[in-house]
């Protein structure tokens, strides 16, 4: 867990994907390719120091399991500091700071699978989902992939020529609908949002989820939580379903007083030291009060959507205010996101090193 180390990488390439979007790929030094053999689905945590401060971000690899420079795409938020950098100030040849692959939506290609998989995305969703169509359709020859894929307009959807490539390259496994908002077609299911009721309306029509083996949400809340609810009522098992958020609402603001006098002890433990913080119970996460003591902790979203944060509770008990990223599993086995958690009991203990 504690193992968010960032390498020095230098940009390979930048390229433009949409009006505003831009795909972003990193040279990886040959001693550093096993580190950051990704499995499809996985991000990067991208750092750079953007007017004065240390900003990092998480971005998905769109590239196929076993590429040698991996990609990811970018798209410009209005307003957002990292993307906005991206676009106007990186350069080919610049050094960026990146971590190995990271994260558990994931999807492991293997040669013998007879699979039918689904991926339903949404704008810049289509990141980690792209590396696994890229690698299923490799790795896994007789598998099948069908992806339902969200944007405003023709000229919005990231990775087009890519993805026309791929059916073109395998017109029997793959199979790409286009659902857009802001533009009519001449069949009604494919315009407007891709929410619960159309979702509903596709399968036993278009997609029948008994022959599903694995289901990929990447996009808005409102798309992911739909489609979850409309999957379990036609029975399909949680387990089969998977699902990413990039944002999980406003960023938790960091309100921190190291000084707090009153609160909780919190000890943690990260690269093998330990430390202790005073946290109030209503106050900043406990991850503030990490990163004012040791500022090389591990964080990116801050938001509770990415679990970098993430820590094991060994002692005592914390509550999360959010938690868009760890399975119940890993809840019940005591991991938290520092981001999001703050103490219950008079004494907690966690550690990063897990
Ligand atoms: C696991 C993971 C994978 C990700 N993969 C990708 C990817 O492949 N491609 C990609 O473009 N992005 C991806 N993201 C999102 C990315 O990490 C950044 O959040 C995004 O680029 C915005 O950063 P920013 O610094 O430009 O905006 P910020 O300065 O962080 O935000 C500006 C404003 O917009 C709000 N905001 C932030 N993000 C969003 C959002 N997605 N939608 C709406 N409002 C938002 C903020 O609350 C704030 O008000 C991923 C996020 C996670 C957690």
């Amino acid at each position: 867990m504690a193992g968010v180390e960032f390498h020095p990488v230098r940009v390979l390439a930048i390229e433009p994907l949409t009006d505003d979007a831009v795909s972003v790929s990193f040279d990886i030094p040959t001693d550093l390719s096993t580190l950051f053999d990704h499995t499809p689905g996985q991000h990067l945590i991208v750092r750079a120091t953007v007017d004065g401060q240390d900003v990092r971000r998480s971005y998905s690899i769109c590239s196929a399991k076993g590429a040698t420079s991996p990609s990811v795409g970018i798209k410009r938020l209005p307003g957002g500091v990292f993307s906005t950098f991206v676009h106007d100030t990186l350069k080919i040849g610049d050094t960026i700071e990146v971590t190995p692959p990271t994260g558990d939506f994931t999807l492991t290609p293997d040669h013998d699978n007879k699979n039918r998989y689904v991926a339903i995305a949404a704008g810049s969703g289509i990141t980690p989902v792209l590396s696994m169509i890229r690698s299923v359709l490799e790795f896994e020859p007789q598998s099948m992939f069908t992806l339902l894929y969200g944007n405003k307009d023709g000229r919005s959807v990231m990775f087009l020529d890519e993805l026309d490539a791929l059916k073109g390259a395998y017109p029997d496994r793959f199979v790409i609908v286009h659902v857009l908002s802001r533009e009519s077609h001449e069949i009604p299911l494919f315009e407007g949002r891709i929410d619960a009721e159309k979702l509903e309306r596709m399968l036993g029509t278009i997609i029948e989820p008994a022959a599903v083996s694995g289901w990929y949400l990447c996009g808005p809340r409102g798309m992911v939580d739909g489609a979850q609810g409309v999957l379990r009522s036609h029975g399909v098992p949680a387990a089969d379903i998977h699902d990413e958020l990039f944002y999980a609402g406003e960023l938790t603001e960091s309100t921190v007083a190291v000084d707090d006098v009153e609160g909780a002890t919190v000890r943690f433990t990260l690269r093998g030291r330990t430390s202790t913080a005073t946290v109030a119970t209503d106050g900043a996460p406990i991850l503030d009060h990490v990163l004012a003591i040791r500022p090389d902790g591990p964080f990116s979203c801050r938001s509770g959507a990415c679990a970098s944060c993430r820590a094991k509770v060994t002692v005592g008990e914390v509550r999360m205010d959010k938690n868009w990223s760890l399975s119940q599993a890993e809840v019940d086995s005591g991991q938290i996101l520092t981001c999001q958690s703050h103490p219950v009991s008079d004494l907690v203990e966690l550690t990063y090193d897990v």
